[in-house]
């Protein structure tokens, strides 16, 4: 099968091949932060964080939420329908932290009385700033792609709250993103994995993602290894 890279990202490779509407992820070692000012690499980062959106995307479709995601090809590589991505980051937030803990004047770990949506513009140019829908107007996303990115980020954040949960994980908050078959139909697409989601140990609120990375808290590789243990780990 002969692959074409198509793009390069921060955290993955994305390649064509002989497969019309089909691409491939390749999820690298690299780490970046602060839009791409921090910079590192750890082994096995990258075929953890592509079992981990193996695991979730697995469980969502189970759970009536639909994603570009086909099959993992090997270690690092799942295989997605291509889509047309919306400029649009959406966060999902239970538990103040980050961005919305300074920007609302909360300390972090205070609960949310009910789960924020916030959309992203997808820019590092910009910085991936916060936007209001009418800023999304003006860029040209629809109000019926804006409705359909918060609402799809409310049911994911429904699904995986208890999910975590069961795992003795608290979901604090995540990102996801949106694209568009060709058929026009939107669906969840990207990943879901340490480096976009904040999980914090239930019990101890050790932080189990890549604030780790980002805060120089040390201690990032068994982190990740954790949550694909506890990702992974059979339910009843
Ligand atoms: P970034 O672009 O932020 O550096 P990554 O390194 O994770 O991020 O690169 C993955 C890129 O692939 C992102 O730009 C993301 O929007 C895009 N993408 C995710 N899912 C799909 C898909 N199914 N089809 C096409 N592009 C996708
Ligand atoms: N996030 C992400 N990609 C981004 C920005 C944020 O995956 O480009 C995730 C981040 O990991 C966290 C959530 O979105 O789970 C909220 O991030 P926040 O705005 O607090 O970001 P910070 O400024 O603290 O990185």
């Amino acid at each position: 099968m002969s692959e074409t890279l198509l793009y390069e990202g921060k955290a993955k490779k994305i390649f064509t091949t002989d497969e019309d509407g089909v691409v491939l992820h390749r999820f690298k070692d690299d780490a970046t932060a602060f839009n791409a000012e921090k910079r590192g690499s750890w082994e096995d980062k990258g075929k953890t964080n592509a079992a981990i959106t193996t695991a979730l995307f697995g469980y969502l479709e189970e759970h009536g939420i639909p994603s570009h995601f086909i099959e993992q090809v090997d270690e690092n590589t799942i295989k997605t329908k291509k889509l047309d991505m919306l400029p649009v980051e959406v966060v999902v937030r239970n538990v103040a932290a980050g961005s919305l803990a300074k920007r609302i004047g909360y300390e972090e770990g205070t609960p949310l009385r009910s789960p924020v949506v916030e959309l992203y513009y997808k820019s590092d140019a910009l910085g991936d700033p916060l936007l209001n829908w009418r800023h999304f107007q003006e860029l040209g996303v629809s109000d019926e792609d804006l409705e359909f990115c918060e609402e799809l980020g409310l049911r994911v954040n429904e699904a995986l709250w208890p999910f975590f949960d069961e795992r003795g994980v608290t979901l604090v908050d995540f990102k996801i993103e949106v694209g568009k078959d060709e058929t026009g139909t939107p669906m969840l697409a990207d990943e879901i994995s340490p480096d976009t989601c904040r999980f914090w140990d239930k019990e101890t609120g050790e932080r189990m993602d890549k604030d780790r990375f980002r805060r120089d808290l040390g201690g990032v590789e068994d982190a990740y290894a954790e949550m694909l243990r506890r990702v992974t780990e059979a339910k009843s």
